[in-house]
């Protein structure tokens, strides 16, 4: 898929779910919405999201963790399904993301020329959240991003055919609703109208909102380069995906949710492979690091450490800082 046509899908996501939101809201003013459409909703809202969070984001993107091969296969197939695109692309451009999070050259920062105030938020954040896809000098080269993605032939083939799968995941809802209701030709077309398309619609933004909301409003625990945040309220519907700022603190970590309050539905998926042997290799944090990491951001901002302290923090974060390079924060972590 070139540039261009790259363009065109993403404005067709974007546009059309939104004309089917339109549509379905139609509907439902005359009660033509049905448990079955629920159902369908839930069934593919659960698997395009964890293929974006756990598929796309933590295995492909992080590798956060190793699997079995028709896992993985499986994981980006069903991120195909989301439709934001091929795992090629989505991967490169996220890398380039934390290589250069919030600086030039960030493909979805809210931060770069804006002007101050309300008028330049909104519309950093409108970049953020959509508008970079529709910048036409936005590459994000996968040879040179991820060339050990490219390798891989499923995810080629994945990438080759993206319009394919993505119709096969509008299809199946109605499919899947058509069975369940016994044969019913009506639950069929609005089961892929919910399952489908509003579906994409819903995910697609959610997704969108960690790059946007993500990196203007929210909590900071870590001190890192960039404006990530963490925004509790975005945390279920976006699989974890929102603990954003631990998440850029620790990019290659399975967990973005640190705390044990931090619900992180991947992680509870990796956690859940790990523990059938269908997972190894799950990136872990060491919680002594993590803590130093958290004080740092005291020690920064000028809280009540006096200078001793600061002096032995310090010397306990220096060989820390150096172990992070090769595991946490440098261009090998975050590929
Ligand atoms: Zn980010
Ligand atoms: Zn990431």
């Amino acid at each position: 898929m070139d540039g261009r046509k790259h363009r065109w899908f993403i404005l067709g996501a974007s546009v059309i779910p939104l004309i089917a939101v339109l549509g379905a809201m139609a509907l439902l003013w005359n009660k033509v919405f049905s448990w079955s459409d629920v159902v369908v909703l839930v069934i593919m809202y659960a698997i395009s999201g964890f293929g974006i969070s756990t598929g796309y984001h933590r295995m492909l993107t992080h590798r956060s963790f190793e699997t079995y091969k028709p896992i993985r296969v499986a994981l980006a197939t069903a991120g195909v399904m989301a439709g934001q695109g091929p795992p090629l692309i989505w991967a490169a451009h996220h890398r380039k993301h934390h290589r250069v999070a919030d600086k030039e050259g960030d493909p979805h920062s809210p931060h770069l020329d804006f002007e101050p105030g309300f008028k330049g938020t909104m519309a950093g954040l409108w970049h953020a959240h959509l508008g970079w896809l529709f910048n036409i000098n936005l590459t994000s080269d996968p040879m040179r991003y991820c060339p050990d993605l490219v390798r891989e032939k499923p995810l080629r083939w994945l990438s080759e055919n993206l319009l394919l799968v993505v119709a096969a995941s509008v299809v199946l809802p109605g499919l899947i609703a058509f069975g369940i209701t016994g044969g019913s030709v009506q639950a069929g077309l609005t089961g892929m109208l919910w399952g489908g398309l509003v579906r994409i619609f819903l995910i697609n933004h959610m997704t969108y909102a960690v790059n946007s909301i993500g990196h203007v409003f929210g909590r900071r625990r870590f001190e890192t380069t960039d404006e990530s945040r963490n925004v509790a309220w975005l945390s279920i519907p976006s699989f974890g995906e929102a603990w954003h700022n631990n998440h850029h603190a620790f990019p290659r970590s399975a967990r973005h949710g640190m705390k044990w309050y931090e619900i992180d539905l991947s992680a509870i998926l990796i956690w859940s492979l790990e523990k059938t042997h269908l997972a190894w290799k799950v990136v872990r944090i060491d919680p002594e690091r993590m803590t130093m990491r958290e004080a740092n951001i005291s020690r920064v901002s000028g809280s009540s450490l006096d200078k001793k302290e600061l002096l032995e923090s310090q010397q306990k974060l220096a060989p820390m800082a150096e172990r992070g390079r090769d595991s946490d924060t440098s261009l090998v972590d975050v590929e």
